[in-house]
């Protein structure tokens, strides 16, 4: 199981560290996360339109990383 969780928040399909609620599959609409490109207080969308958002690229990169070294 990798560190990092995918979250489309304004309007792109980012990846964050920060921990979900228990239980939860997906941080709920409307949690403030902080992103692996940096980026702080963006706004979950856990709807199905936001899931069709495109992928930050460099949270891509970034998980893409994290899932290499996870994987040694
Ligand atoms: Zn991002």
């Amino acid at each position: 199981m990798y560190q990092f969780h995918w979250v489309p928040a304004n309007s792109s399909r980012h990846a964050s560290t920060d921990r979900r609620p228990d239980g939860a599959l997906a941080y709920p609409t409307g949690t403030a996360v902080t992103t692996l490109c940096g980026k702080t207080d963006q706004v979950a969308d856990n709807s199905e339109l936001a899931w069709l958002w495109s992928t930050c690229p460099e949270c891509y990169e970034a998980a893409l990383r994290m899932a290499r070294a996870a994987d040694g």
